[in-house]
């Protein structure tokens, strides 16, 4: 992801989430812990579990940079044994592409530790037996041969987007308000389904919110009334994946990480498993009413901390 890419602001993307709420899944109260515990970093729990499921931006990572104390956090947890996993919703790499980023800043994850909406895309596309002509939002160098199906980089040809029976929104590198408008305009003329590949609303690039497919997708979805399909966080594939590679630990013992309530909080909830919200160089990075925040989204995680190696930042390695 580079930085020239439509922006929102914090507000905007928390009343988004909230917009767009009755589309994201849907989770018994009863999940909801009824009060969060504040520690002081992820290893002052760690003993409370045995894997560990990270959100990447804005928690390992803030834009290119490793978040102060990660890394750090990241080698402690694995010298005592801890089973780790890493869920993106960034499909726009391979995963051997980000498993060699997350090297480059320091985390030594496996490449088996790493689960992928991109994978899923692939999958959810086949469910559309009957859409034989495409249209992605996704830069034309993304390998479109891994979708089933014939795919169409969307651009600023308008008769493209009227060709083409289905949409799938992967990722939002070159998406311009032109492209959008055009996006809309068509569904307006005729609904098709929406796929989409990264339902997040924004991710944290350092000292801006990108805007990301999953926002773009809400936005054309209310132009038809078409109810988007999306895979990754928060939604069900993306946790099943990580309990399907882990069969043998049980589900209160992993714990889900995050920065975002939306999607790392409620996708931990709604699997059954243990969520900590962190703050530090993610998305709620100096937010100043973060009850007000779960009492207005529903949700809570069970634990905060300011950043999974929060005291650790002396520690890591140059
Ligand atoms: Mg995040």
């Amino acid at each position: 992801m580079s930085d020239n890419r439509p922006r929102l602001d914090r507000e905007q993307a928390i009343a988004a989430y909230l917009q767009y709420a009755t589309r994201l899944p849907q989770i018994d109260p009863s999940v909801v812990p009824t009060a969060t515990q504040h520690v002081s970093n992820l290893l002052a729990i760690a003993g409370q579990f045995d894997l560990i499921v990270f959100d990447a931006f804005g928690v390992l990572n803030s834009g290119k940079q490793a978040i102060p104390g990660a890394v750090t956090a990241v080698a402690t947890l694995k010298d005592q044994g801890k089973r780790l996993a890493v869920i993106t919703n960034d499909a726009s790499s391979s995963a051997d592409a980000i498993i060699a980023r997350h090297r480059g800043r320091g985390f030594d994850f496996d490449r088996e530790s790493l689960i992928s909406s991109q994978q899923f895309v692939a999958p959810l596309m086949a469910g559309y037996a009957e859409i034989g002509l495409w249209g992605a939002m996704a830069p034309s160098s993304w390998p479109f041969d891994i979708l089933p199906g014939q795919v169409h980089a969307l651009g600023d040809d308008p008769e493209l987007y009227d060709g083409v029976d289905g949409f799938v929104l992967i990722d939002s590198e070159g998406w311009t308000p032109n492209r959008q408008n055009l996006l809309e305009q068509s569904l307006m003329r005729r609904g098709r389904p929406i796929l989409v590949g990264n339902p997040d609303i924004c991710a944290p690039m350092g000292d801006f919110l990108s805007v990301e497919a999953g926002y773009f997708a809400h936005k054309a979805a209310d132009m038809c009334g078409v109810m988007p399909q999306c895979v990754g966080k928060p939604y069900v594939e993306v946790f099943e994946e990580v309990m399907r590679r882990n069969p043998d630990v049980a589900a209160d013992r992993i714990l889900m990480v995050g920065d975002t309530l939306h999607t790392d909080v409620l996708g931990g909830l709604a699997a059954g498993i243990k969520t900590l919200l962190v703050t530090h160089g993610g998305f709620l990075d100096g937010y100043g009413d973060l009850e007000g925040l779960y009492a207005r989204s529903g949700l809570r995680p069970h634990f905060l901390a300011r950043a999974i190696g929060n005291g650790l930042e002396q520690a890591d390695v140059a």
